[in-house]
Parts: structure tokens; sequence; C-alpha cells
């Protein structure tokens, strides 16, 4: 599996050529507002790197979840003001994706200049089940190119669709991997091959179906997988206890009792939590108590109380099995550390990465913005992994369509 790199393409020499690049804008605003600018930043420097090198840049990005027609609420235009503001280039922003905005401004473009096509998702032909749909889609960001165009795909967050400006566009140009995609590429193939061990896993968030596959791909492959989060009670569930009002799905228990039983055979040890932080009800100022993780029906709010966080006796255990390990992965807080008085799980695991030897890699859009919000900096990881969605992907094993079509 190789696929050429952005400095390849460099090298090839791009100056005065097209240069279509899907990148990940998918910004989260309040209004017209911009709140985090960590994914601008983070593409900046690819579109960078070919401006300088004389490129006309086209980019390619989705904002949101259009039904795939135009609507104000999902335009690029506040996540393109911000680029423009952080970019010593010159940035536009096309009105429409393919259509007469694009094709004027595109043409018009000096050597070095950027244009922003507007949100590739106002066409419905973008996310469509149909191959000569999306392919007539992708024809279309193609002729904006011209007759020497080239693709680069840095958006890692979408590698694991099959889309039009991510999966069709490459079968059509030249493709590359963007630096975020080739380090995200990088990092993940530690995680499934030739991993440093002690190899430990830290799975938490809300659902334990979300995260099946992944346990089920890493049996054998992880030494220890800390169970933590919502899914830790489908997992106590599983070994017999009562979890009160706790986050489970029943219809998992099976599942879960399935890979506890091929845990062992295949060299994996699955560590469930001994204490938890149960709360009279979800909320911030809920009345709260650590109890034993098979006596949760015996705490003050009996059948009603909801366990909202692992105990400082589990964390603290979690975080000597972090600190002995030579590789890390986690996905998914430990509890609902969007309140404070549930948050010291998650925080100690992010404290037990941040003074690890280990390598150690954060997946997961809740998990990077917990260690952000409780106050760590990006610098204290290995990596934070930009895609949630495809990280996990990865790890489950999954041919993801956006990367094994930069494969030649
Ligand atoms: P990620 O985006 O990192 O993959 P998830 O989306 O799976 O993570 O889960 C994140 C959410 O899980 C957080 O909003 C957090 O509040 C929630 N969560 C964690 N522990 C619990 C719990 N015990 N009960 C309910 N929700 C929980
Ligand atoms: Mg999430």
């Amino acid at each position: 599996m190789t696929s050429h790199t952005l400095n390849e393409l460099i090298a090839e020499g791009v100056r005065g050529r097209y240069i279509l690049v899907r990148s990940d804008l998918n910004v989260p605003l309040d209004g017209s507002t911009v709140t985090d600018d960590g994914r601008i930043k983070a593409s900046l420097p690819v579109i960078e790197k070919l401006s300088d090198a004389g490129a006309r840049v086209l980019v390619t990005a989705h904002l949101g979840r259009p039904k795939g027609t135009p609507e104000a609420k999902y335009s690029l235009k506040p996540a393109v003001a911000r680029l423009a503001e952080l970019a010593p280039f010159k940035v536009q922003l096309a009105d429409d994706t393919v259509g007469g905005s694009a094709k004027e401004l595109a043409g018009s473009l000096d050597d070095g200049d950027v244009l922003v096509l507007e949100n590739v998702r106002f066409d419905a032909r973008e996310t469509s089940k149909d191959d000569a749909e999306r392919g007539a889609f992708a024809d279309e960001l193609v002729a904006l190119t011209g007759d020497n165009g080239a693709y680069v795909d840095d958006a890692f967050g979408a590698v694991h669709r099959k889309h039009a400006s991510v999966y069709d566009v490459a079968t059509k140009l030249p493709s590359y991997q963007g630096d975020l995609v080739h380090t995200e590429v990088e990092v993940l193939r530690k995680l499934t091959t030739d991993t440093q061990r002690p190899y430990v896993v830290v799975l938490g968030g809300s659902k334990v179906s979300d995260k099946l596959a992944v346990i089920d791909n890493l049996l054998g492959k992880a030494d220890t997988i800390l169970v933590g989060g919502g899914m830790l009670f489908t997992f106590l569930a599983a070994v017999g206890h009562k979890v009160a009002g706790s986050l489970l799905e029943a219809d998992q228990i099976p599942v879960v009792q399935d890979y506890l039983k091929r845990a062992s055979d295949a060299g994996t040890a699955f560590v469930i939590p001994t204490d938890v932080v149960v709360a009279s009800r979800f909320a911030a100022d809920a009345e709260h108590e650590v109890v034993a993780a098979d006596a949760i029906e015996d705490s003050s709010f009996g059948a009603s109380g909801i366990g909202l966080d692992i105990g400082p006796v589990s964390a603290a255990a979690f975080a000597e099995q972090i600190k002995a390990a030579k590789t890390v992965f986690w996905n998914g807080p430990m509890g609902v550390f969007e309140f404070e008085a549930f948050s010291g799980g998650t925080r100690a695991i992010a404290q037990a990465l941040t003074e690890t030897p280990a390598f150690t890699v954060v997946g997961g859009g809740d998990s990077a913005a917990a260690v952000r919000t409780l106050g760590f900096e990006d610098s204290q990881f290995g990596h934070i992994s930009t895609g949630g969605g495809a990280s996990l992907e990865y790890l489950e094993g999954k041919d993801l369509p956006g990367l094994s079509v930069l494969d030649r």
C-alpha cells in the first residue's frame, strides 16, 4: 500500500496548474461565527504549500449535513472568512460548487491564488449511492482543473466516505495524499502493524454499539482494553451486575459476553472498573457518590441512580496501565466530562497519557474536545486524530474508499 504524497506532487511542479484539494473545513458555528477554528488551521499548511509553489488551488469541503441543496446556514462563508484571515495568500469563495460562479472565478485565478468552492454537499450527487451520479459530479469538479490538473486529499475525516469529492475525483485525476492524511495513516499503521507492546487501548464514550466492531478487531492485537464511559455498564451487566438507571444496551450483552470469553484465548485482557461515580440524575449539579461497581443499586439513589464516571480507584488503576504501556490508543471519554463533577476519570486518563513514555494517540471528536476543554495542550499527546469515524473504521480493519483510491 503506497500512495503518492504532496511533496512528490510539488517536486513534479505545480506552477500554473489547477490543483483540486479536498479539505476538512467542517467547523462548529454559532450563527456565522466559527467557534473552533482547529480544522481550518490544520488545513492551512497544505493549501499554503501549494500556493507557495505557484499552484492555482481549488478547495472543496463540506460543512454540516445539508440535504443536497444550497442552504444559507451551511454556507462555507464563515469558514472561508476565517481562512482568509489566517492565510498569507488570496482566498475567494465561489457562490456555487460547479456552477457559473465557480467557473468564472476559477478562470480568473492567478498562480498562487486560492478559490474555495461552496459546500460540496449542496449538490445531492456528492453523496449519491449511484456511481454514475457521483461520477458526473466528479467530472464537473475535475473540469474546473483544465487539462493538467491533479487532486490532493487532505480531509482525513472524510476518507471513510465514498463521496464524489473524496473518492470519484481521485479515479479521474493524478492523486496524492495531503499531509494530514499522510500523518494520520502513518500513525494508524503504528496501531495495527508491528505495534510496540504493551499496547493499551482505552475505550469509553456513550454507546457500546459504536465501538463493538473496533473491539472485535482489537482482540488479539491489544494487550489490554480499559473499559470506561457509558459502555462500561453493558460490560458490568454482561458479568452479572445490576446497573440501576445507568446507560445500558441490553441487546449488546450477549456480544460483550462473547468478547469477554474470546479475550483470554486471544491474549487480550479487559479491565472493567471496580468503582463508579453514581448520580441522582443526569445533571451538572446532581448529588453523587462513589460506589463499588458491583453494588450500584446499593447507592443512596437506589434503582434510579445513574453511573456518570469511573471511580477514583479505577482511574488510578487505568493510569498505572497507561504508564506501563509502550503504545496507547484512547477513544471515548470515561464519563460525562461536560459536567465538572463527572470529569475526574477523563481527566485522570488524559493526565496519564501526558506522563507515559508510550506513543499516545487520541481518537474521536468528543475525546479530542475533552482533552482541550480540560486544559491539556495538543502537543502533550503523540497524536490527536482529526477524524473520529475514519480512525475507528481504520482500526476496525475496514477498507476506507478515500484511502484505497489513492493507492497504486
Ligand atoms: P468520541 O466522539 O470521542 O468517539 P463518543 O461520541 O463515543 O466519543 O462519546 C462521547 C460522549 O459520551 C460524551 O458526550 C460523554 O458525555 C458521554 N458519556 C461518557 N460516559 C458516559 C456515561 N457514563 N453515561 C452517559 N454518557 C456518557
Ligand atoms: Mg462523538
